[in-house]
């Protein structure tokens, strides 16, 4: 018998089963069945989705839209996600026993590779001691230091679980130290899925089609001051038209959520000077960067330092964990040091602690970065010699391990530049890479992400399919 969804009952995943109020439609349930893991014999056979698919419905009926993020649902490539079962190295394989080349890596913590084995038998020997302590452990310290030591801006750290909740939580300081409200943010750029961030917050808002979220209070938003990004002009007369209310400007120091796009020549430095002349403070949100374009980060590279930092992703090694960070006078107003309230039940999570720990210890050896930067050159420059070759426009970049592509002449220097992107190439494009084993993130508007663990025969056969398939749309 296949189904092990029957109405009202559980949902069985080879073995474990949940269990749901809604009824859920006799299509759905026919049969649906999810292995654990895929067998090895059914790891060769022709490309199908269907036990994807089938999974995907029922999920329709389990969560909003069958998914717990949105940009997952596939809905800008075709609305029809793949589910995966394992992750190893450069590869995943989804459960109708597919393997693809992956360049997701988790939306960016798997740096040096997924499931790697040094990381999990850290985990394995974390977890004999307990999976949470709730009160203070020297992984917390050791994973603090290694942080501070790395990120010029960093003199103290507060760790969360979340890019989301240091974005909040560096929002929260920022408004308690400089007694202001107001913060400027740029047009694409996203921090996460606060009220106040909801503003032209580009990724998965930009992939659905929302201006905004409705839910979001105007009210919170109306201190949140919006420019195009690499435009200068808009930040000074932003700053002239609220002279001393501008709390912090936030960005990303290269952007991840409009696409891949790099700061222009002087755009990062005369964003500090125009802070520092204002009063205003400086937060880079590293939350993708962050050990990703150097092991200081997007700061070190660009050799800006800001006021305070975002961290997330790589520094939870693939765990959930997220932190924000900077000069001590002003770190030193969070909670219990200061007066500024912030707290969370799992933050410096030994395990998470754990992943982080050996993340950066992989990251700190030497040549990483320049591999990175070696192969992901190298499969932009693929990518984009194959598009010229078979006559598409096409314009892309990378910095280290993190890259991007527009279906455009470009240049791409913002937002509204990204959106020139012929989107329903990108859908075909999209759609043929799957099929070659790729898997790329499933919006126009999210970069992409390399790992220690892509070896250069990964990248030949991700230039070889993109050839194949960018002959064909
Ligand atoms: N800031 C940036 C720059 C991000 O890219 C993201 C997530 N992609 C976030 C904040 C939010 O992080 P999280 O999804 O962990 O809440």
């Amino acid at each position: 018998m296949a189904a092990s969804i029957k109405g009202v009952g559980g949902v069985g995943f080879g073995g474990l089963t949940c269990s749901t109020k809604t009824p859920l439609s006799s299509s759905r349930s026919s049969s649906f069945r999810v292995q654990m893991s895929v067998p090895v014999e059914d790891k060769k056979r022709n490309y199908t989705l269907q036990k994807s698919q089938e999974a995907f419905n029922a999920a329709l009926n389990l969560m909003p839209g069958g998914v717990n993020s949105p940009v997952r649902a596939f809905k800008s490539v075709g609305g029809r996600p793949i589910f995966m079962d394992s992750v190893k190295g450069s590869h995943m394989w989804d459960i109708d026993g597919n393997e693809y080349i992956d360049y997701v890596g988790s939306w960016g913590p798997t740096i040096i590779g997924h499931a790697d084995d040094e990381v999990l038998e850290a985990l394995a020997e974390t977890m004999k001691k307990g999976t949470s302590f709730g009160s203070p452990c020297l992984l917390e310290s050791v994973l603090a230091e290694m942080v501070i030591s790395a990120v010029p801006s960093i003199e103290m750290v507060r760790f969360v679980n979340s890019g989301t909740e240091a974005c909040m939580g560096v929002l929260r300081l920022v408004r308690t130290f400089t007694g202001r409200e107001k913060i400027i943010k740029f047009e694409g750029c996203y921090h996460g899925h606060a009220d106040p961030f909801l503003v032209k917050a580009g990724s998965g808002v930009a992939t659905l089609g929302l201006p905004d979220s409705p839910g979001v209070p105007k009210a919170t938003t109306s201190g949140t001051l919006t420019a195009p990004y690499n435009d200068i002009a808009a930040v000074e007369s932003l700053f002239n038209s609220n002279k001393g209310e501008i709390a912090a400007i936030i960005l990303e120091p290269a952007v991840g959520n409009s696409g891949f796009i790099t700061p222009k020549p002087d755009f990062l430095e005369a964003i500090r000077r125009l802070t520092k002349e204002n009063g205003a403070l400086l937060i880079f949100d590293e939350v993708m960067t962050g050990f990703r374009l150097s092991y200081g980060g997007a700061q070190e590279y660009f050799g800006i330092t800001p006021d305070l930092t975002t961290l997330g992703k790589v520094i939870g090694g693939g765990l959930p964990v997220g932190a924000y960070g900077g000069r001590r006078e002003i770190m030193e107003m969070v909670a219990p040091a200061g007066p500024m309230y912030q707290a969370g039940t799992l933050s410096g999570n030994p395990l998470a602690m754990t992943a982080g720990i050996q993340t950066l210890k992989r990251l700190k050896a030497p040549g990483t970065y320049e591999y990175l930067d070696r192969i992901t050159r190298e499969l932009v420059q693929g990518i984009l010699n194959a598009g010229k070759k078979t006559g598409h426009a096409i314009c892309g970049g990378h910095i280290r391990g993190m890259f991007g592509f527009f279906f455009t002449e470009g240049p791409v220097h913002n937002f509204d530049d990204a959106k020139k992107s012929d989107a329903a190439k990108f859908v075909r494009f999209y759609q043929g890479m799957l099929r070659e084993g790729v898997y790329f993130a499933p919006s126009q508007f999210e970069a992409g992400f390399t790992s220690l663990a892509h070896s250069p025969e990964d990248i030949q056969k991700t230039v070889a399919a993109a050839e194949n398939v960018l002959s064909k749309i």
